[in-house]
């Protein structure tokens, strides 16, 4: 069966069809600047030449239904019509309590879904919409909601309550609700997979460090504690994220700066991170070039990045009560082998250590540690669309 995955956003839309037998990518592409001028559909056919489509869309039908065309264009497409897609896997930001797995999209689950817009009002609106403009052109197609907080609800309460009023989380639901889930399912699963063991039986903690950043401790299987929160601001610095702060920072700088509880909002998720601790980029490569160069801020802003993943792969030993395997993931841990290095000399006490050799690696699953090792270090390309074609799959067959 072919499934197409969906990733959509307010102005963009990813998608990937993959073939459920071969697990192979048949075309992948982007839709940018929906509603606005200059949208470019950029689509990528397995094996032939990328071709970008600069026309307008108005709106997320629009974009779903050129996607479609390039699909089965009798050119660059790679199906010959909308029958050859068997099911639509969308990903879904926030899923809040409801959903502690991916569920087959009904009215009910729609609704549900709305009721979380509250949690994460950029994200979960744009992917509704884009359900909505799948469903209007492939009316008859089952879909699947795959969330990213949910592999993180076996948290137990202990991990996922804030030490505030408890009024807020009956009111509200503010607890952690941790992101980046189907990463942290994917990779735990696969590093377990490479080290021929069961993921339930091993303490695990997975690393997803690219421009969004959180670590995930994954026990027997389960999630029992992550990074982010209530929204995807907490945890690791990133790259124009902060992470932890003190929050009476906010209070402090709002007056300091005479800036609105969102315009601060906006500082702590837009301008900080490596990006504002640099003032140069928020990609780390350009940061790591900035460093090489004598750049003082760059320096402190990688060595602080990195200190803050071995203090929560820290704390993770201590939630498991011990690790056997620590996985790097992400743009950042599957490409940035100093990074790891870096990570790792905080690690020794754990009876672990970097294989210079084997973490000369980018983008490739392998074990990164020497052998004989303690715990195990991994560096494993995480891949979300495979993994919502996967569980879409599990749902509709
Ligand atoms: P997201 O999905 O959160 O946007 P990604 O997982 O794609 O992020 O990671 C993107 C980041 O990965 C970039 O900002 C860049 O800093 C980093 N990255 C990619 N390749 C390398 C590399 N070779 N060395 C260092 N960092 C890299």
């Amino acid at each position: 069966m072919n499934i197409l995955v969906i990733n959509c956003g307010s102005s963009s839309l990813k998608y990937q069809l993959i073939n459920s037998d071969t697990e192979a990518v048949l075309a992948k592409g982007l839709c940018e600047r929906i509603g606005i001028d200059g949208s470019l559909l950029t689509h990528t056919p397995a094996g032939k030449d990328k071709v970008k489509i600069e026309t307008p869309m108005p709106n997320h039908t629009t974009a779903i239904q050129l996607v479609i065309n390039a699909l089965t264009d009798a050119g660059h497409g790679v199906i010959k019509s909308l029958d050859e897609i068997g099911a639509v896997g969308h990903r879904v930001v926030h899923g809040g309590e409801k959903f502690a797995s991916s569920v087959v999209i009904n009215d009910e689950v729609m609704k549900a879904i709305e009721e979380c817009n509250d949690l994460a009002p950029l994200h979960n609106p744009a992917n509704l919409i884009g359900i909505n403009s799948c469903k209007e052109i492939m009316p008859n197609v089952p879909m699947v909601a795959v969330f990213d907080t949910a592999f993180h609800q076996t948290m137990p309460e202990k991990a996922y309550l804030y030490g505030l009023p408890y009024e807020y989380y009956e009111k509200y639901k503010v607890r952690r609700y941790g992101f980046h889930g189907t990463s942290h399912d994917y990779v735990s699963a696969r590093a377990a997979e490479i080290l021929g063991k069961k993921r339930e039986d091993m303490k695990i903690i997975v690393c997803h460090l690219g421009n969004g950043a959180s670590i995930s401790a994954v026990d027997h299987g389960k999630c029992v504690d992550t990074s982010m929160g209530l929204t995807p601001l907490e945890g690791l610095i990133m790259g124009t994220r902060s992470g932890d702060i003190d929050p009476a920072i906010c209070d402090f700088i709002c007056q300091k700066e005479g800036l609105t509880p969102a315009e601060m909002n906006n500082v702590l998720n837009k301008k900080s991170g490596v990006y504002g601790m640099t003032g140069i980029s928020s990609d780390f490569r350009d940061i790591e070039a900035a460093e090489a160069e004598g750049n003082h801020r760059a320096k402190a802003a990688l060595d602080a990045f990195h200190y803050r993943v071995a203090k929560y792969i820290g704390s993770y030993v201590a939630a498991m009560n011990g690790v056997d395997a620590i996985a790097f993931t992400a743009g950042v841990g599957e490409n940035n082998k100093v990074g790891r290095a870096e990570i790792s000399k905080y690690l020794g006490y754990l009876g672990t250590e970097i294989d210079d050799e084997k973490n000369n690696v980018r983008g490739e699953d392998r074990v990164i540690s020497k052998d004989g090792c303690k715990v195990a270090m991994l560096c494993v390309p995480t891949n979300e669309e495979l993994a919502i074609a996967r569980q879409t799959l599990e749902l509709v067959k």
